[in-house]
């Protein structure tokens, strides 16, 4: 039985302080409170933290990589390859600006799309130039970048991360280490600050660059496809005045944007949790540490998914692999189990190409390894107020619900 002193542990949440809701209160009252001074302010913060060029704050994290695809100028018909085990709204980004989707399989490990993974979507049947790959950093991990990297330059594709999860995971390259969003593998990276991401900004997204053409087509993305940019007017007669000044009131709309803003109020929550990020992520490389030590005692029923030599993983989700037919309880009845103790848990992800709108438009395609990944995978909870007795908690009701003798 759930004992009513413990308190319910989601498989994530926000850390809200003091300080956070200070920032909001002060920024709520400030002179402007949506598209102003906190908002570049946040941006500035991010091209410092990833070492980007550039970083457009946006909506939401699935805005950021439609805005990422409509700064690619994708075309209807052309093609993006997206691994299959990630959220549905990669691939949806692709399907926003008409493109149709290859879906790669991932290592049935790591859940990660591999250089190999990656040559197989492209061999795959499908009508429509391949322009575009869009790996995902699934619970924080890199994979293979350089890898990826290569092969898609060879074959010409442009390259966006889905870094959701990712931020402030660094990866190694040789000798080199690289911050995910300094965009040293990729034309863009796509953030979320969703409640259950790295920090939060209630909802919101970022997308970051290196190229000033993208960050251009990012800008013009969110909003409504307009610029006030004088030396960019297409008309020059309704532009410019007798002295050939700009007019006042003047702007031009040039391609098909949306209204994609985020607010002051949400980037001044952005800030105040970006102070202290590196306090938040040592604490989820603690607690993954700690349920990585605790969990031996479970294996070889539950094991973690294998870490990326070299990367340091922001560990958005922390993930086990758990061989339910060997332990003779289905995942459904584990998940009830572990409910029944006040513990949530969650499967990250169903593969997307399962899903019906995109059965319906592809078929079935065969990825055994998203499958495999998919049968076993279960996130357990990870978030930086969690304690550590919380973890043996946690792994205690996990072998408890396998039966596991402890
Ligand atoms: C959270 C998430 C998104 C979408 O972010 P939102 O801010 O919720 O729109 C996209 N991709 C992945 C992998 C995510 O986890």
């Amino acid at each position: 039985m759930a004992d009513p002193e413990l308190p319910f542990l989601p498989y994530g949440r926000q850390s809200i302080d003091a300080d956070d809701v200070a920032a909001v209160a002060r920024a709520v009252e400030g002179e402007t409170i949506s598209r102003g001074a906190q908002v570049s302010e946040f941006e500035r913060a991010i091209e410092r933290r990833t070492g980007a060029q550039t970083a457009v704050a946006c909506a939401n994290g699935t805005a950021a990589l439609h805005m990422a695809a409509l700064a690619l100028q994708l075309q209807p018909g052309e093609r993006v390859i997206v691994p299959a085990i990630t959220f549905v709204a990669t691939a949806n980004a692709a399907r926003y600006v008409g493109a149709e989707v290859t879906f790669a399989d991932v290592d049935p490990d790591s859940g990660l799309m591999t250089p190999e993974t990656l040559a197989q979507a492209l061999a795959a049947p499908g009508t429509g130039a391949v322009r575009s790959v869009f790996p995902v950093h699934l619970n924080g991990q890199v994979g293979d970048v350089a890898g990826i990297r290569d092969l898609a330059r060879r074959h010409g594709l442009s390259i966006v991360e889905d870094a959701a999860h990712a931020f402030g995971t660094t990866y190694a390259v040789g000798t080199a280490v690289h911050r995910v969003g300094a965009c040293d593998h990729a034309d863009m990276a796509i953030f979320s600050a969703h409640p259950v991401k790295a920090f939060t900004t209630g909802e919101g997204g970022i997308v970051t660059t290196r190229s000033s053409d993208f960050a251009s087509g990012l800008a013009f993305a969110r909003n409504h496809g307009i610029t006030r940019e004088a030396d960019r007017f297409q008309d020059r007669d309704l532009a410019f005045g007798a002295s050939n000044a700009p007019n006042p009131w003047y702007y031009e709309m040039h391609e098909l944007g949306f209204n994609y803003w985020i607010t002051d109020i949400q980037c001044a929550l952005g800030l105040s949790q970006l102070a202290k990020l590196e306090r938040m992520l040592e604490r989820r490389r603690a607690l993954a540490a700690r349920y990585e030590a605790a969990l031996a005692a479970l294996s070889p029923l539950v094991r973690v998914v294998p870490r990326t030599p070299g990367c340091v993983a922001a560990w958005h989700l922390f993930v086990v692999l758990i061989d339910f037919a060997a332990a003779g309880r289905s995942r459904a009845e584990v998940m009830n189990a572990l409910r029944a103790r006040g513990i949530g848990s969650q499967v990250h992800y169903i593969p997307v190409p399962w899903q019906p709108y995109y059965r319906r438009r592809y078929g079935d395609v065969s990825l055994p390894g998203a499958a495999a990944y998919y049968a076993r995978c279960l996130s357990l909870p990870l978030f930086p107020a969690m304690t550590d007795v919380d973890v043996g908690r946690v792994v205690a009701a996990l072998g408890q619900a396998l039966n596991i003798p402890a």
